[in-house]
């Protein structure tokens, strides 16, 4: 096989992957894996860069916008359902369709309603090129860098039939288990968390930069095409089969069915309740539609809706019960989350007894305290959320909650920060909080380690074999022999797991280390920035903050972190035990620019300023933003400001364009 076809393939094998991850099946290989192969695709790409086009995987993330959102006029209105609540509803629906089409037997198509943020997206000669929010529904917000960085989102179709221009309508979500992930990071950073999936996802939609929006993991389904000429596909049910055969995402056929009674839409319905709290993602209904695409311009629409289809939305999944008690769990970072112990109580067929309170703020809001009689509700989380009290059943003697002024497993007095909601134990000491970071530490966000989850970790930590990050590396057999239940296979399983996570990236280490703030994707940027874990702890606030994507907080965070002897010597017994960083890809030390510190001024005529700094810093350059002693060029564009008089005086060397990039 040639190189290309080599390429070709790999990036074929990472749209399966991509594929898979959200859809039917699941996902085959590991996160780290995954990346693996785009760091693999990103190497051929540097080495052949002719070969890149729009719609490769590594082209999801663009640049930031600046000056906010545009505006895109849909081609076809985007108009939302009319909704009910009511069977007896749906049934009026189908006899005003029976009336207005004067047919008795009309079909209708039945399908999930998703809980997400509607979007359009709009297909040239099959290559992805716009997204859009339905917004008002004449024109909505252009989402098209954010959408891009979504996984599942082909950025070109598939198949024999592709229409020149193709806007296809349908949904992006959050899947639960990111929301979940989310919320958890939140709430540890002691941010206000996000109500439920659709607002984080709608949130993250509307991010001005597209590094952050790809962190978020959100994902899209497609159930609908904006334009009424295509002749070709001729109903709902059709339309359905028409977009997966173009390789977009897609409903499970499941999930939507050809209905021709009340009986039929009904009993839809009740299967798809039955299965939702089993869904990876949020619904809140059905959507009944007239399965004949011809009569939908016929049918035609009110000011708001069209008269086409119609949502029967599901009664939200409520119950009443009694609170027996708020106790405080500690997280790895100190922050300090009430939860309700709850009478046990089912609701939509799993038995709660248990509900986060999030914050004390959120508790003294809701006035929720303990022996209340409170409504819960079940809905992205699988902790569910208390919704209000009933303050007629409340005990006469009950008193407000409060967060204790001690942790409740080290007794530290807490701490609370300035603007942060969260209350923390300030201990680093405090052994719950150890526990937490060492199943971060070896979680799929940190160093992944197979075979070594929450129960494992907790059980390592109770018989005092693993107290400290290195504890892991120097794990024996017949240390876990001592484990109850560990048996030869099992044992092995653990030991593997372990050794194959030794090697690993500064990125994946950084973010194991659980550095408040510091996540997956600031990791990368301090990694790339820093290449060694050396360089990385000697680097001051005011370099951290150079790096693009690192604001304040996270700076501090990091120098205060590497500046704690207790970090230092997890760090280095981490090496001791044989922990080994891979060497990071090589700045090119040959350029002429490597460890220079350029000055721009003026304007350039054929490149913005940030072009040139990233050129610059692509070469191991420095961009800084005023002249001094230690400027090496100063890069002079027309109309020069007062930094070029300066460089003169100093004597430093003045570039113009020209010869810039003759230097590059
Ligand atoms: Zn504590």
């Amino acid at each position: 096989m040639s190189q290309k076809e080599t390429y070709h393939k790999l990036i074929k094998e990472i749209r399966r992957h991509d594929q898979l991850y959200y859809g039917a099946a699941k996902p085959e290989i590991s996160d780290y894996e995954y990346d693996q192969l785009i760091k693999k695709l990103e190497e051929m790409e540097r080495q052949h860069p002719e070969w890149v086009t729009p719609s490769s995987p590594t082209q999801r993330i663009g640049k930031a916008l600046t000056k906010g959102f545009q505006e895109v006029v849909h081609s076809v209105p985007m108009l939302s359902l009319a909704n009910t609540y009511s069977k007896e509803e749906v049934a009026g629906f189908i006899k005003r369709i029976h009336k207005l089409t004067e047919r008795k037997e009309i079909a209708f198509c039945a399908e999930l309603k998703m809980d997400g943020v509607a979007v359009s997206v709009r297909y040239e000669k099959g290559e992805f090129c716009q997204a859009a929010t339905r917004g008002d529904g004449k024109k909505g917000d252009d989402i098209t860098h954010n959408m891009k960085t979504i996984r599942n989102l082909p950025l070109s179709l598939e198949g024999k039939h592709l229409p020149e221009i193709l806007e296809v309508r349908g949904e992006v979500f959050l899947p639960i288990r990111e929301f979940q992930k989310l919320n958890a990071e939140k709430q540890e950073a002691g941010e206000e968390v996000w109500a439920n999936p659709r607002n984080a996802a709608a949130g993250s939609l509307k991010l001005l930069d597209p590094r952050e929006a790809a962190k978020r993991d959100l994902a899209c389904v497609f159930y609908g095409v904006a334009q009424d000429a295509l002749h070709s596909v001729k109903s709902q049910e059709e339309t359905h089969h028409f977009l997966r055969m173009l390789s977009l995402p897609v409903f499970e056929s499941r999930h939507h069915r050809l209905c021709r009674s009340l009986e039929e839409i009904m009993e839809f319905a009740e299967a798809v309740e039955k299965e939702r709290s089993r869904l990876p993602f949020e619904i809140d209904g059905i959507v009944i539609k007239v399965d004949e695409l011809k009569w939908h311009p016929i049918l035609g629409s009110t000011a708001k809706s069209p008269r086409c289809a119609i949502a029967y939305k599901f009664a939200p999944q409520q119950a009443k019960t009694v609170i027996r008690d708020i106790t405080v769990q500690v997280g790895r970072t100190g922050v300090l989350t009430p939860v309700a112990d709850l009478e046990p109580v089912f609701v939509a067929g799993s038995k709660i007894s248990r509900a986060t309170l999030h914050n004390q703020d959120e508790i003294k809001r809701k006035d929720i305290r303990v022996h209340d009689t409170v409504v819960i509700e079940k809905g992205g989380d699988v902790i569910p959320k208390v919704v209000l009290v009933d303050l007629s059943q409340r005990p006469k003697d009950s008193k407000p909650w409060k967060m204790p002024k001690q942790c409740p497993y080290c007794a530290s007095s807490t701490e609370q920060r300035e603007g942060e909601v969260a209350v923390r134990c300030p201990n680093s000491k405090c052994g719950v909080q150890s526990l937490r970071r060492i199943i971060f530490f070896a979680g799929k966000g940190g160093m992944d380690i197979d075979h070594l989850g929450e129960k494992v970790a907790e059980r390592l930590f109770e018989k005092g074999l693993v107290r400290h990050f290195a504890d892991i590396y120097t794990l024996t057999a017949s240390d876990l022999e001592r484990l109850e239940g560990f048996k030869e296979k099992s044992i092995q399983n653990l030991l593997n797991g372990i050794r194959a996570s030794r090697r690993v990236s500064l990125a994946r280490l950084l973010a194991a280390l659980g550095i408040p703030y510091v996540g997956a994707g600031t990791a990368d940027l301090l990694a790339e920035k820093a290449g060694e874990i050396k360089s990385l702890m000697k680097m001051s606030k005011e370099q951290l903050l150079e790096i693009e994507g690192i604001g304040e907080t996270v700076a501090e965070s990091v120098q205060g972190f590497f500046f704690d002897p207790k970090n230092l010597g997890e760090i280095e017994a981490l090496l001791n035990a044989g922990v080994e960083i891979e060497k990071p890809k090589r700045i090119p030390k040959e350029h002429s620019f490597f460890g220079k510190t350029f000055v721009l001024t003026g304007s350039l005529s054929g490149l913005t300023r940030s072009e040139a700094s990233a050129l610059i810093k692509e070469r191991g350059g420095r961009v800084s933003g005023s002249v001094s002693k230690e400027t090496d060029y100063v890069l002079v564009g027309d109309e020069p400001g007062s930094k070029c008089e300066k460089a003169k005086k100093l004597g430093i060397k003045l570039l113009d364009e020209k010869s810039f990039k003759e230097m590059l």
